[in-house]
């Protein structure tokens, strides 16, 4: 059964962004007449607000965007990332990383590679022998103050996990976007599954849920585009299936910039929830319904518009 999912990061409210993103998802759900989820993405606890949840499952209510079944929060999902992790591990497909952030900027400028300014910078492999091995070439190459200080630190268990990639180019289909290709080893490289002060990371919780909450379906901004071949190798690694993806368009703000909280963007007014999603449904290129139309018969008009546009039966 078709089932997708909108997975908002609780770091505040939503905006006129966000909105987009879950429109476009409850929006394909609704058009294939299947379940749509929500599921509260907090596993960055301090990124997090308290309050964010509630408001934003309010939120998406007053514009008449209700899930089929209680969120999902990823704070009571740990055990499950851990499982994975260690399948993992336990197979050499991920290893463990005690590198300082410092750590590994000095081994990339020490490799010539320049910071990128949106890209993630491919992790130097620093680990990949083990912890032991490098502990053996940082002794050979570290001041002899340093040596205790290090001692003490390496001998506390390394918790940063990273996923181990070798040559993979993964294909993959979006449905909006059409064919799609990434190196993964050559754009991101070997990625963290869990960071060493804890929190597990986005790839790995979202692999995870995904397959266990049976997601047929992501539907999600465009932005988060290029992290799919990484959840794909993760999915193959994971002998998890993997779903089909639709990349929505985003909405920017003046700067040109990807509308966020970081940047600014003010949450939606409450009092106007049909005009918030007369925003939304234009960012996707849907048409605008007759005035005065209240929100479900709007809503049931973008999901007619949806269905022609993506082709889906109900
Ligand atoms: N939590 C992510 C975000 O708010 C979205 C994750 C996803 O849809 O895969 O950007």
């Amino acid at each position: 059964m078709y089932t997708g999912r909108f997975a908002p990061s609780p770091t505040g409210p939503l905006h006129a962004g966000s909105l987009v993103a879950a429109l476009a998802s409850w929006l394909d759900a609704r058009a294939a007449g299947g379940r749509w989820l929500v599921r509260i993405e907090d596993v960055d606890t301090p990124r997090c607000d308290p309050a964010a949840p509630e408001r934003i499952l309010a939120q998406l209510a007053a514009c008449g965007l209700y899930p089929d079944a209680p969120p999902l929060f990823q704070s009571t999902r740990g055990a499950h990332y851990q499982r994975a992790l260690d399948d993992l591990l336990a197979r050499g497909l991920a290893y463990p990383c005690g590198c300082t952030r410092r750590e590994i900027d000095a081994a990339l400028a020490a490799l010539g590679s320049a910071h990128r300014r949106h890209g993630e910078r491919p992790y130097p492999g620093t680990c990949r022998g083990g912890l032991h091995g490098r502990t053996a070439r940082a002794w050979r190459f570290h001041l002899e103050e340093h040596m205790e200080k290090r001692a003490q630190t390496l001998s506390t268990p390394a918790q940063a996990a990273l996923f181990s990639i070798e040559d993979t180019r993964v294909h993959w289909h979006d449905r909006r976007l059409g064919w799609q290709s990434q190196d993964v080893a050559r754009a991101v490289g070997d990625f963290v599954l869990r960071r060493a002060d804890g929190p597990w990371a986005y790839q790995l919780a979202v692999v995870v849920d995904d397959a266990s909450q049976g997601v047929t379906d992501v539907v999600r901004g465009e932005d988060l585009a290029d992290n799919t071949p990484r959840q794909i190798v993760l999915q193959q690694a994971l002998a998890l299936a993997t779903p089909r993806y639709l990349h929505a368009p985003l909405v920017r703000g003046a700067d040109g910039e990807k509308l966020s909280k970081q940047h600014g963007a003010p949450a939606l007014p409450a009092e106007r929830p049909l005009h918030a999603l007369r925003a939304a449904a234009q960012a996707l290129g849907l048409p605008a319904p007759p005035r005065p139309a209240p929100i479900p018969q709007a809503l049931a008009g973008w999901v007619a518009a949806w269905r022609d546009t993506y082709n889906r039966a109900p």
